[in-house]
């Protein structure tokens, strides 16, 4: 059968002499891998349209075994992204978390607005890492955690002081705070922080603007929770956390081939 499906290449990986296998996240049948036949060779009609974060209408065929990608009309190459250094880590590390927590054709509407959400307004420029951020959060419940942030997760008390718990993976009132000796004490800006990054639609990310140290304290956060929680491990973080240490090792829009010592 022959579908003609809207998506975004999350990964493509040389196959054989010319080809490659691409997955794709389509907004009607969500993720699914598919053969590109001759995509490898730069003169494919394929080439383009097979890159990473490539956005665009795509003709799968699907039958016995893997889909085969026919035909690619590419909607937005997402240029910036593709010059940009810290552009390219950031959403590099979106796709892979994506792309690690959901399985072939399991269809969730809400991943495919995500993720192109996210690649558009880290390719126009917006702040890259309060992006990803904000994708670490909307993915937690794909990732089977469920914060409970509108009350206190041990007794449902919705007044008071409150605190977060990695145990409970949510909020504690202070009546409630000798339940986990391991609590993280929070402000109430923190708490309108941590609720806004969990429920905001993604269309509105783009307006917040956030502090170095917002950020810092939001990412260890939610980074604690994956790793307690879900055991992946993204290849992509790795190079993010040196280049968030480093910052002055990678200047902004040059290169990455040129490098000048
Ligand atoms: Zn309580």
């Amino acid at each position: 059968m022959l579908n003609k499906w809207e998506g975004i290449i999350l990964k493509s990986i040389p196959y054989g002499e010319a080809n490659k296998i691409v997955t794709v996240y389509t907004r009607e049948a969500g993720k699914m891998t598919a053969m590109a036949r001759g995509a490898k060779k730069p003169a494919s009609r394929l080439a383009a349209v097979t890159q990473n974060f490539t956005h665009g209408y795509f003709l799968i065929r699907t039958g016995r075994g893997m889909g085969t990608l026919e035909q690619g009309d590419p909607i937005d190459s997402m240029r910036h992204i593709r010059e940009d250094l810290e552009a390219t880590a950031y959403a590099s590390y979106v796709v892979e978390l994506i792309d690690k927590l959901t399985d072939d054709l399991d269809q969730r509407a809400n991943v495919f607005g995500l993720l192109q959400a996210a690649l558009h307004a880290i390719n126009e420029g917006y702040d890259p890492e309060a992006i990803s951020l904000f994708v670490e959060w909307k993915m937690l419940p794909v990732a089977g955690v469920h914060p409970v942030l509108h009350q206190c997760a041990n007794c449902g008390a919705t007044e008071g002081e409150f605190a977060f718990s990695f145990q409970e993976i949510g909020f504690l009132c202070h009546r409630c705070f000798s339940t986990d000796p391991y609590l993280i004490r929070i402000t109430p800006t923190q708490l309108r922080l941590i609720r806004t990054f969990y429920t905001v639609p993604i269309e509105q990310v783009g307006s917040l603007t956030l502090k170095r140290a917002t950020k810092q304290f939001m990412k260890k956060l939610v980074r604690t929770v994956y790793d307690e929680q879900t055991g992946i491990r993204l290849k992509s973080r790795a190079f993010l956390d040196q280049l968030e240490r480093t910052p002055e090792l990678f200047p902004k829009r040059e290169n990455p081939e040129k490098k000048d010592d």
